[in-house]
């Protein structure tokens, strides 16, 4: 039996460079990339929404038509006249990767400026998920609105799945940065943070650490994954890890942890196995990082169980 999953946040215009120099485009942005893994992982019966905010122009309708294409809903998200989509350029230098954004005043930086079309996709879904980067591109108010949201879904029983995704640039400071963080975990019933941004932001000392300081707003379940020594567990009564899988040659990391929150939800969704969802996601995101760029065709992922 399916279900209606919505992820919340802002999707890009991606430029990188082609091997002849020329620039290539593409869309992509940390919340989207989980819904393109889910819906390539879960059956025909889930419905995949993607909610954000986007202009009126020729780039936003090819960015919905991208989504339409990848079998993703767009019925929820909101159009603004005059506003344009947020965009970053990937830069290659001596085989080292390093970003360029452009996205201080795109659209997604509105999208919970109407509360009531917020609720509505919110109360319309089953599973809600979101991101620290999603908190950190609102106005504040407007990510109290979003957070006031995503509880009350909390109290209705439904999963609720939160990326804390610490991107310490895109906040005013790193007190603000905590706090909201922690609103965010206050928000949601399933954690997913990675263990190296957690280490260096928030002083967690071990993965154990993490789960504690995350599990005391409440969550039911923390996901700490932590690169190629995998992923851990804890539930609040065990903690379990699960190994990440041997990878020959890592390609492009871009969306590894994307893919796995994905790919776990997918997985967790249907067999509400954690330990089951964690082995699954960790096939995905092994062959996610062995392939350029965020999102990897659902064909390539298809003979994966
Ligand atoms: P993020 O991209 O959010 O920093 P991680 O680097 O922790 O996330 O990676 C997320 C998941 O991707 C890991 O839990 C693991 O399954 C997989 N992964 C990442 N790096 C490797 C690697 N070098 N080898 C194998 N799997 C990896």
């Amino acid at each position: 039996m399916g279900g209606r999953f919505l992820s919340i946040g802002e999707c890009m215009v991606e430029l990188s460079q082609a091997d002849d120099g020329h620039l290539r485009k593409g869309f992509a942005g940390d919340t989207f990339n989980t819904a393109w893994y889910a819906r390539a992982c879960l059956p025909a019966d889930w419905s995949i929404d993607y909610f954000t905010a986007l202009g009126d122009d020729a780039m936003s309708d090819e960015m919905i038509a991208f989504m339409g294409g990848a079998g993703i809903g767009t019925a929820s998200i909101r159009r603004l006249r005059g506003k344009t989509p947020g965009l970053y350029m990937i830069n290659l230098k001596d085989g080292e990767r390093s970003f360029s954004y452009w996205r201080d005043s795109s659209a997604a930086r509105q999208l919970a400026a109407d509360g009531d079309a917020l609720r509505a996709a919110i109360e319309a879904s089953d599973v809600l998920y979101f991101s620290g980067i999603t908190l950190a591109i609102l106005p504040r108010e407007d990510a109290f609105t979003l957070l006031a949201e995503l509880r009350r879904a909390k109290a209705a029983g439904k999963l609720v799945a939160f990326d804390p995704n610490l991107r310490p640039r895109l906040w005013s400071s790193l007190d603000a940065m905590h706090t909201m963080i922690s609103e965010g975990a206050r928000a949601a019933t399933l954690v997913m943070p990675s263990f190296d941004d957690e280490a260096v932001h928030f002083g967690d000392d071990s993965i154990p650490a993490t789960i504690r300081r995350y599990r005391q707003y409440g969550a039911q379940m923390i996901v700490v994954k932590n690169g190629a020594e995998g992923a851990t567990i804890g539930d609040g009564t065990d903690e379990t890890l699960v190994p990440a899988v041997k990878v020959a040659k890592v390609v492009d990391t871009t969306s590894a942890g994307d893919s796995f929150n994905g790919a776990f939800l997918a997985h967790y969704l249907q067999h509400q196995d954690a330990v089951a969802a964690a082995g699954f996601a960790a096939k995905i995101a092994a062959k996610v990082i062995q392939e350029y760029g965020a999102l990897v065709s659902p064909e390539k992922l298809k003979s994966i169980r």
